[in-house]
């Protein structure tokens, strides 16, 4: 499968947080063409093993989920309401279709909101809340009531994009981060990586980086790489006085701050300058918003650092990036962990 077939399913397919198996499997499928162990635990977590006996571990996480809605009523009329699973604007969810994961088939929904006709203009001028939208699956109301189960999940229903190097889809926050940590593993097989080294493909991160929690204190990694998306800076309305640059074809935004360790960002740096790759520093002035706040925490403590790839529109039907930046990132994870001659330093 080339890169970019396996990046198109992985896009495809859904992955609410907390509801990742499709994701998972079609990640473990493309892990198990190359790795020497794959395997998937209790939690929604999936791994991918190099040299499984090696004595040092090398965590690579990228979380497989995205955000998605959970149905938590149907009425007699066949409409379903429901809540968001990780952090939406309700306005972007408006006048899009849902595809809701039912037991015994998808069905697909569109997102209800009065038209605009028949608002005062006291409701014209309001932003919705996604107490005000319902799903209306276009089924007479007893399939309906049949088929969606409280707690069924779903998520935004579009197709993967490609214009030139960019591409657009819903799943990208942080599917391309599951995708580029098994890259990054690949990668490192062809180089000839000796130590034991784990991509995951994390659960539940929209909602608090649960799964790499659970995962972190499984592996009690000797460092850990987590990788996520930034805020592309060209966009209108990115303070880049706060956030800094990180543009399209700008590489990767290697974070900086009290929750990185020093040595290994630095060592980041580094190994982009040695191996002409691109980076930019992100400085976060406390915790993450990623995988890499649970795991750091476990234990004794990880020494690891975040490396996010520039990204706009996050958390809505149409998530762009760039897959330069996505390839300099896989390359820089993966040279940077080849180039560690001596883990005393994190130890
Ligand atoms: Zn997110």
């Amino acid at each position: 499968m080339s890169h970019i077939t396996f990046l198109k399913s992985l896009l495809e397919a859904a992955g609410p947080t907390g509801y990742e198996e499709r994701a998972a499997s079609v990640w473990l499928a493309e892990a198990a063409t190359f790795a020497d162990q794959t395997y998937k635990d209790r939690y929604g977590n999936s791994f991918a093993v190099l040299n499984p006996d090696a004595k040092t571990t090398i965590m690579l996480s990228g979380h497989i989920d995205e955000i998605g809605v959970i149905v938590t009523h149907v009425d007699s009329d066949g409409l379903i309401y429901f809540q968001g699973l990780g952090g939406w604007d309700p306005q972007v969810l408006v006048g899009q279709r849902i595809r809701l994961m039912a037991e015994e088939g998808d069905i697909l929904a569109v997102v209800g909101k009065k038209a605009i006709h028949l608002m005062d203009s006291d409701e014209r001028s309001k932003a919705s809340k996604i107490d005000d939208l319902w799903l209306d699956a276009a089924l007479p109301a007893e399939e309906v009531k049949t088929r969606v189960k409280v707690g069924t999940a779903g998520r935004i229903e579009q197709p993967v994009l490609f214009s030139g190097r960019k591409i657009i889809s819903p799943a990208l926050d942080n599917r391309i981060g599951a995708y580029v940590v098994l890259e990054a593993l690949k990668r490192m097989k062809e180089l000839g990586f000796k130590e034991r080294v784990v991509a995951v493909a994390s659960s539940q991160e929209e909602i608090g980086a649960w799964g790499a929690r659970v995962a972190a204190h499984s592996l009690n990694p000797d460092l850990a790489l987590t990788v996520d998306l930034c805020f592309e800076s060209k966009a209108p309305g990115i303070n880049v006085k706060k956030l800094g640059e990180s543009e399209f074809g700008s590489g990767t935004a290697i974070t900086v701050g009290p929750f990185i360790h020093p040595a290994v960002a630095k060592g980041l740096q580094d190994a982009a300058t040695q191996h002409k790759l691109k980076y930019t520093l992100n400085a976060a002035k406390n915790h993450t918003a990623t995988d890499a706040d649970e795991i750091h925490l476990i234990r004794s403590g990880v020494p690891g650092a975040v490396l996010s790839i520039p990204s706009r529109y996050m958390h809505s039907p149409n998530e762009i990036v760039d897959l330069d930046d996505v390839d300099n990132t896989i390359e820089l994870m993966a040279q940077y962990v080849l180039g560690i001659q001596d883990y005393r330093f994190i130890r």
